[in-house]
């Protein structure tokens, strides 16, 4: 209620001022051009959690430039184009902080086994059959399709021919944070670490600057990459001021066998070894200790949570309300899809988040809905150390926003909007999506993807990557 009021007050004291300013000669005032001005209850995840029951947000060019109280924003802005989502939600972009986009296409390849399993008897070695820059494209697309349709604008990805990734994210309009996979074998692109190396130093050079792609290395993981990897991918990610992407403390094997190899916890060995720091995005964290939560904190490194997979795998819950009280931004991300989740929707991580929280404590006031809704936008902006830039409608920032349609049974009534966003609403309520400016969604209806093309090349490889494995 406080918050609604103050908006009412800043609305008042608008209107005062611009009538002093302007008198009896309003009509004659002109207005400062906007290219977009979305109108709609706004859910701003700024600083004091602000939500504008009748609010609009001004963009011009790819950036917001207002945000507040309808009549306010309508009074100083002529808008090229306004989306009317009256009666809607209008929040941030939902940011999916870790996941393997191509693996669209392996989705349902092989479930109900191991991580161990999944991944050195069927992953590993379907991908070492399958996987060209023709199908990482392909994969991209499907997965650009399945995110925005979800409405997420901004992705963290980890796999092979990255570059391939980066130009289809980019066509299709989307941001990504975007990982070159280094691992200790012949990967699917480069057969060795001096071709891992060479391919990503060229793929850095090639994205700086670029405003949608952030191009990063991404090291699989301590158990898949020696000491000297993983220090020279940090090297090279400093080198280019690019952030490092890494799967961090995901099994209790990993834990055990860092303990036994390096006399030390995964997050410990990383610290010792040099890779810790404010540029690092570790997917998973779950079996990080007290000191191991501080370690963290004080690196500024981002922790990603990916509930669907980590039941899905069972590989562990991550203590996410102490890596949260411990300081950390603590993102999430879908992971998969294939074989760890097998879909992109970030709508239901954020249920899942909050609910293994509560079933792990056997508490329900463990992870609670405004949590797990700052886990998907500010803080998982935070996470991805992107919150200058992303994860909250405020000016200055991005116009990376989306438009949740509430006529719909499951979204009536609506007492609590996090609870709602949380608890109810789907991601096929989402119905208009922009990201930096531009919209890829409107009413339901994609604009950068053909979504049923990419569809019609899942469905026939399928057929390759079966045939491949010997299967039917
Ligand atoms: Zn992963």
């Amino acid at each position: 209620m406080t918050i609604r009021r103050s908006w009412a007050l800043v609305l008042i004291f608008e209107v005062f001022l611009w009538s002093l300013a302007h008198g009896q000669t309003s009509e004659r005032m002109t207005k400062q051009p906007a290219d977009a001005i979305v109108t709609g209850m706004i859910v701003t995840m700024d600083g004091s959690r602000s939500v504008v029951d009748d609010g609009a947000v001004a963009v011009v060019g790819d950036s917001i430039v207002a945000v507040g109280p309808r009549l306010a924003i309508e009074a100083r802005y002529q808008a090229r184009e306004t989306i009317d989502a009256r009666g809607k939600l209008v929040l941030p972009g939902f940011i999916n902080g870790h996941t393997h986009v191509p693996m669209t296409l392996f989705r349902g390849l092989h479930d109900d086994v191991t991580l161990n399993d999944w991944l050195y008897k069927f992953i590993f070695p379907a991908e070492a059959k399958n996987v060209t820059e023709e199908f990482v494209r392909w994969g991209t697309r499907l997965a650009a399709a399945e995110q925005i349709r979800s409405g997420i604008t901004t992705f963290a990805d980890m796999y092979y021919f990255e570059d391939a990734v980066a130009e289809e994210t980019k066509a299709a309009g989307m941001r990504g944070v975007l990982g070159e996979t280094f691992i200790d074998f012949p990967a699917p692109d480069n057969r060795t670490n001096a071709a891992m190396l060479a391919y990503t130093e060229k793929f850095l050079q090639k994205w700086q600057g670029d405003p949608l792609i952030h191009a990063a290395p991404a090291p699989h993981s301590i158990y898949t990459c020696s000491q000297k990897t993983l220090q020279d991918v940090a090297a090279l990610a400093r080198k280019y001021h690019a952030p490092i992407l890494i799967h961090v403390a995901e099994m209790k094997k990993e834990l055990d066998d860092s303990l036994k190899n390096n006399g030390a916890t995964p997050v410990q060995y990383l610290e010792r070894i040099g890779v810790l720091g404010p540029d690092v995005i570790a997917a998973h964290c779950i079996f990080v200790d007290e000191t191991d939560r501080k370690l963290l904190a004080q690196r500024g490194v981002g922790c990603v949570h990916n509930p669907s997979s980590n039941m899905m795998l069972a590989s562990g819950v991550a203590p996410v309300p102490e890596e949260r009280a411990a300081g950390i931004a603590v993102g999430l991300g879908t992971d998969g899809p294939g074989g760890s989740n097998n879909d992109l929707d970030l709508m239901e991580e954020i249920d899942l988040a909050a609910k293994l929280a509560k079933i792990t404590k056997m508490s329900p006031l463990a992870l609670n809905a405004p949590a797990v809704v700052e886990m998907a936008t500010i803080d998982g902006a935070r996470a991805l150390h992107m919150e200058k830039e992303i994860g909250s409608l405020e000016t200055g920032k991005k116009a990376d926003l989306i438009v949740i349609d509430l006529d719909e049974p499951n979204a009536v009534p609506m007492y609590d909007v996090y609870a709602q966003i949380a608890y109810a609403l789907k991601a096929s309520d989402v119905e208009t999506v922009m990201i930096g400016g531009r919209l890829v969604m409107k009413d339901r209806k994609l604009l950068t993807v053909n979504e049923e093309e990419a569809m019609a090349k899942a469905r026939e490889y399928r057929k390759s990557v079966a045939a491949s494995l010997g299967m039917q």
